[in-house]
C-alpha cells in the first residue's frame, strides 16, 4: 500500500487538474454510517430496507415515517468534516483540485472549506415548501416532529434526491464536464452501485484513475488503494 500511496503523492504533486468523486465512505470517518460497510445502514435492521424508506413512493405514501428515518439515520447535525474533507478543500485552495462531485447529502466537503462541490444527490442543508416554496435550513427540519411544516402549513421536502427521483441535469452536465476534463481522477468512498451518478466514471479519457477504497468495486483503476480515504489522504 506504501508504494501505491507514494505514486498517488507523485500525481498529485504533479497535476492542477484533479477532479474527486466519492460517497458515504467518505463520511463514514466522520460518524455517518454509509449504506454498505458492514456497519452500514443495510446491515441495520427496520422495517423496510433504506432503499424503499428513502424513496418517492413511500414519501408520498408515509411522510411521517420517511421523517423518523430521515432524522434518525441521514441527519448528522454533530459531525465534523474528517482528514479526507480537509485534504480535499486543501487541494482546491492550493489550485490542484477543480471539483468535489459527491453522492453524499451531509454538506461535510462544504464545512471543510471547499467551495466548488457538485452535489449529485442535494443536501440535508436545503428544504422547500411543498406549497408555498418557501427555503428553510436543516434545523427546521430537527426541530419539528412528525412531519415538518411550513409557517404556511404546507410540508416540507428536503431538497435530496429520493430514489425514483431524477437528477439535476445541470449538476449531472457540470460534473460530465471536470470528469471529462480532468488529468488525474481519484475515486473513493463509493460502492458505484448507485445509478446515474456511478455511469460519471466512464467520461474519464485519462490515464491516472486512482480508487481510495474500503474492499473492491467494479472499475477499471490505474491505481488501486485498499483502506480508509481520511487515513490515505492524509498521507499524500
Ligand atoms: P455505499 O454505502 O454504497 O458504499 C460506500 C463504500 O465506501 C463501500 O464500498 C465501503 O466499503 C466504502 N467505505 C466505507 N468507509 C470507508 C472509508 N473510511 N474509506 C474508504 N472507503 C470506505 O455508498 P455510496 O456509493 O455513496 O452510495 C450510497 C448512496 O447513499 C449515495 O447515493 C448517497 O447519496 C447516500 N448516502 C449518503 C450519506 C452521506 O451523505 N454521508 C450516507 C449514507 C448514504
Amino acid at each position: 500500500m506504501e508504494d501505491a500511496i507514494r505514486r498517488l503523492k507523485e500525481w498529485i504533486d504533479g497535476s492542477d487538474n484533479i477532479v474527486f468523486f466519492g460517497g458515504a465512505g467518505v463520511s463514514t470517518e466522520s460518524g455517518i454510517p454509509d449504506f454498505r460497510s458492514v456497519d452500514g445502514l443495510y446491515r441495520q435492521k427496520y422495517a423496510y430496507p433504506p432503499e424503499t424508506i428513502l424513496s418517492h413512493t413511500f414519501y408520498v405514501r408515509r411522510k411521517e415515517a420517511f421523517y423518523a428515518f430521515y432524522r434518525d439515520k441521514m441527519l448528522a447535525p454533530e459531525a465534523q468534516p474528517n482528514a479526507a474533507h480537509r485534504k480535499l478543500a486543501a487541494l482546491e485552495a492550493a489550485g490542484k483540485l477543480r471539483a468535489v462531485i459527491t453522492q453524499n447529502i451531509d454538506g461535510l466537503h462544504q464545512k471543510a472549506g471547499s467551495r466548488r462541490v457538485l452535489e449529485l444527490h442535494g443536501s440535508v442543508a436545503r428544504n422547500y415548501c411543498e406549497r408555498c416554496g418557501r427555503l428553510y435550513g436543516v434545523d427546521r427540519i430537527l426541530h419539528s416532529a412528525g412531519i415538518p411544516k411550513c409557517d404556511c402549513g404546507g410540508d416540507l421536502k428536503p431538497d435530496v434526491v429520493l430514489y425514483e427521483e431524477p437528477l439535476d441535469e445541470a449538476v449531472m452536465a457540470q460534473a460530465i464536464h471536470y470528469i471529462r476534463s480532468s488529468d488525474v481522477l481519484i475515486i473513493g468512498g463509493t460502492s458505484l452501485a448507485v445509478y446515474p451518478a456511478a455511469g460519471l466514471v466512464q467520461y474519464y479519457k485519462g490515464k491516472k484513475l486512482a480508487v481510495i477504497n474500503k474492499g473492491a468495486i467494479g472499475v477499471r483503476a490505474d491505481l488501486v488503494i485498499d483502506g480508509a480515504i481520511g487515513e490515505v489522504l492524509a498521507q499524500v
